[in-house]
């Protein structure tokens, strides 16, 4: 079984705390089974674009540093094989691209598969849902989303404002949530609705379940059977192929109890076993659902 996480800020982690112990290591990647781990170029502390710029290059080195220790390089998920284990590049949050799609495709040769159109800040692009959940993608970010469909870039929602994410669905732009919960579970902004989730699920899109103890539960309580009523909920809202796994380990000070790294994916899948879920069900949650995810936004040759 193929076992992808489609967020976790390590790159930026690494890059402002070079001293600290991060969630994600080669070692407890390999430990629970983790084959791909998605790697976020985050936007930082500031919306100054200079400052945005440096923290990138920070990450694009961090990025070359993890193939020294065991991680390699892939650019497609679909390329993962069994027993290999590998990173993929993000980007969380487009302010870089201040007004012009050049960026993007410089983006897409670097290996970046999925791109966050906002962080929490308004930028070019659109307006996050921390902000204003009715205030949608700009005229430019319509453009950048279909520039980012055409290069197989994920358009990924997961910080983007209600309206954004309705936008994209009406262009027939077909986007992801690589870390968000369900908002019928946990009122937080970032998760997102049963009606969303419904359509995004027949629009064909994907949404990663993030492990924040906040977007799992309001009063922040977590534990793995928290994570397990969410997969439930996504489950009976049609998300059977739709569905998988967005940590976001290394960008949260937090972590449900009996999960506090990749190394303890295992037990998050034995959970989810006891609650029902059937061994197909967790091969499309592992990984299945992703590639097929991709299949869809990008047919290859
Ligand atoms: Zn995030």
């Amino acid at each position: 079984m193929l076992l992808m996480d489609t967020h976790a800020d390590t790159l930026y982690r690494r890059s402002q705390h070079p001293k600290e112990e991060c969630d994600v290591t080669a070692q407890k990647l390999a430990q629970g089974g983790v084959n791909v781990q998605t790697m976020a170029l985050f936007v930082g502390g500031s919306p100054r674009l200079e400052r945005i710029a440096q923290a990138f290059s920070g990450m694009w080195a961090e990025g070359e540093r993890l193939k020294s220790e065991g991680l390699s390089h892939i650019t497609d998920y679909r390329d993962a094989k069994e027993g290999c284990r590998a990173f993929i590049y993000s980007v969380e949050g487009c302010d870089l691209l201040d007004g012009s799609l050049h960026l993007l495709h410089e983006w897409r040769q670097r290996g970046v598969r999925m791109a966050a159109l906002t962080w929490n800040y308004e930028n070019c692009v659109g307006t996050p849902a921390k902000v204003n959940q009715s205030q949608g993608l700009t005229p430019f970010g319509r453009e950048a989303a279909r520039e980012m469909a055409r290069l197989g870039i994920a358009p990924d929602t997961s910080h983007l404002s209600e309206k954004g994410f309705w936008d994209l669905l009406e262009m027939g732009v077909v986007p992801l949530a690589s870390h968000s919960c369900c908002r019928a579970l946990c009122a937080h902004c970032r998760n997102l609705s049963d009606e969303q989730l419904r359509a995004l699920f027949s629009a064909g899109g994907y949404v990663g379940v993030n492990f924040y103890p906040y977007f799992l539960d309001d009063g922040g309580h977590a534990s793995l059977d928290t994570i397990c009523r969410h997969v439930l909920r996504l489950l009976s809202l049609g998300g059977e192929k739709h569905i998988g796994f967005g940590s976001d380990f290394d960008g949260i000070e937090c972590k449900p109890q009996g999960l506090s790294g990749p190394q303890d994916f295992p037990a998050l899948l034995n959970a989810l076993r006891r609650r029902g879920v059937t061994e197909e069900q967790i091969e499309g949650m592992a990984g299945k659902n992703l590639m097929a995810y991709f299949d869809r936004i990008d047919p290859r040759g």
